[in-house]
This record gives C-alpha cells, structure tokens and sequence, in this order.
C-alpha cells in the first residue's frame, strides 16, 4: 500500500519566530538573541535576563530590536536580532 507524501509548506527546521508577538517572556529558554547591526554589522549576544529586568519580560521582541543601540558605532536604527537556537537535551 502506497502512502501519498504530503507536500511540506516549510522545511521542518525553519521555525519562525513571530517577532511581533513573541516577547521576552514566551520565546522559549531555549534560544539565544543575538543582536547585529545594519551599519557595521557589529555583533553581539543580548542577555536576556538582563534584558527583562530593566525593560520587564513583557516586551516584544520587535519592540526590543527597535531599542538597540550598537555598541560600535551608536547607530539605533534597523538593528537586526538574531535567534539561535540551542539544542535541547
Ligand atoms: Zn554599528
């Protein structure tokens, strides 16, 4: 007996993260933030804690990359986040 494959919409490792609706506190402990940015591509790890305690843990993650600043050239604008996922064991 044949099974039909069924069509895949999105790689089964893309897990998008919905920026405007996740926030500090439902993004899964699991993932690192990273920030980078457009001008300099500066990169830096965000912690996350740190991050919650002066801004509480209800701030949206879209809200949070809008109040970046690079630590390498003081730019404030289109600051990228990254996500990295860790794995879970
Ligand atoms: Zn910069």
């Amino acid at each position: 007996m044949k099974h039909r494959r069924s069509i895949e919409l999105a790689p089964p490792d893309s897990h998008a993260v919905e920026i405007e609706k996740e926030t500090l506190s439902t993004l899964p402990r699991w993932y690192i933030i990273h920030a980078r940015c457009r001008r300099c591509r500066h990169e830096t790890s965000i912690d996350r804690q740190e991050i919650a305690r002066r801004y509480g843990d209800d701030l949206s993650l879209a809200k949070l990359a809008r109040r970046l600043k690079c630590q390498g050239c003081g730019n404030r604008s289109d600051n990228v986040l990254l996500l990295q996922k860790l794995p879970r064991d």
